[in-house]
């Protein structure tokens, strides 16, 4: 895990703006990368209070020797209008979590999404095409991953949320984006149950409940058919209880941190213009 790093003239610098930072394994798998492609460069966690984000945004433009950034709680959406333009990712979910220096420009970039289906067709059980998915939540990351699945053409997702008006809007937004693909909105609660939907090979929790461990139960988890696929964003702990769960009734498993290690990937291409060192980066987190 240990990376040295050589600071001289040279040295291209990348950050990570979020608050707090100090729990993020971002710079972790960013310094491993750099180091395996032999790139002088070096990925600082840059805590920033949610009212300091527009001087850090100004701080960010006088930087000549600035790589790029990454973007993370609570500032996904908040950078918006701080920036000078946004990708067609970054403007189709209307948050940001890569920043992209473009001459004298910063772009918002968003990989969220992309990491999030790399991460998944690491599995070859999950085709995409034709799939019917649940999405619980509907805050950004449900964003970043209904859209995605949408895009790589799953059949049907039903988002299910707590706040049903908060499930509409993600559904309207991903129904106008891609009207082939059907989507529903159901109540989150704890009598919640998958086995009402037959056809479902993939669930995703994109909520922040797992985080605890003494978060209650999302739903019913003896529902879980042990045909379908459970992924959980969380990647700290590395197993949720909705995950222990899942692989206990015999479902095929992953946690976040494969997405996290491929926006990672991805933002680390766009700054570079090269393929990252992917497996660089999954080493660095020991998976
Ligand atoms: P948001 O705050 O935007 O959304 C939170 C979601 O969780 C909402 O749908 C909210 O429901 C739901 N929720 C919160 N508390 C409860 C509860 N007690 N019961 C039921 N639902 C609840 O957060 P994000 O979307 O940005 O992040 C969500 C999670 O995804 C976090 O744990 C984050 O760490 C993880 N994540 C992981 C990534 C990775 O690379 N692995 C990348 C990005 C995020 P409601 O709308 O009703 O309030």
């Amino acid at each position: 895990m240990g990376t040295n790093v050589r600071i001289d003239g040279h040295t291209k610098l990348a950050f990570l703006l979020g608050h707090p930072v100090a729990h993020s394994l971002s710079p972790v798998i960013h310094q491993a990368a750099f180091a395996a492609t032999g790139i002088n460069a070096a990925y600082l966690p840059w805590a920033v209070a949610p009212d300091r984000l527009a001087a850090a945004v100004q701080g960010l433009r006088a930087m000549e020797n600035l790589l790029g950034a990454n973007v993370t709680v609570p500032h996904k959406e908040a950078i918006v209008p701080l920036l000078d333009g946004l990708t067609p990712e970054g403007e189709a979910l209307g948050a940001v979590n890569t920043l992209l220096p473009r001459d004298d420009k910063l772009v918002g970039d968003n990989t969220d999404g992309a990491g999030f289906l790399a991460a998944l067709r690491e599995d070859p059980g999950c085709e995409t095409a034709g799939l019917i998915a649940v999405v619980l939540g509907a805050g950004g990351a449900a964003r970043a991953v209904a859209m995605s699945l949408a895009r790589a053409g799953a059949r049907q997702i039903v988002l299910v949320n707590r706040s049903l008006d908060r499930g509409r809007l993600l559904a309207e937004l991903v129904a106008v984006r891609y009207p082939a693909c059907e989507v529903t909105v159901q109540a989150l609660h704890s009598a919640w149950r998958v086995t009402e939907l037959p056809e479902i090979r993939l669930l995703v929790n994109t909520t922040s409940v797992g985080l605890h461990s003494s978060d209650p139960p999302l739903f019913d988890y003896a529902s879980l058919p042990a045909q379908i696929m459970v992924c959980d964003l969380i990647y700290n702990p590395l197993e949720t209880a909705l995950l222990r769960a899942a692989r206990s009734r015999g479902c095929r498993v992953a946690n976040g941190m494969g997405m996290l290690v491929h926006q990672g990937a991805l933002a680390f291409e766009r700054w570079m213009g090269k393929p990252a060192p992917v497996h660089a980066m999954r080493d660095a987190v020991g998976i």
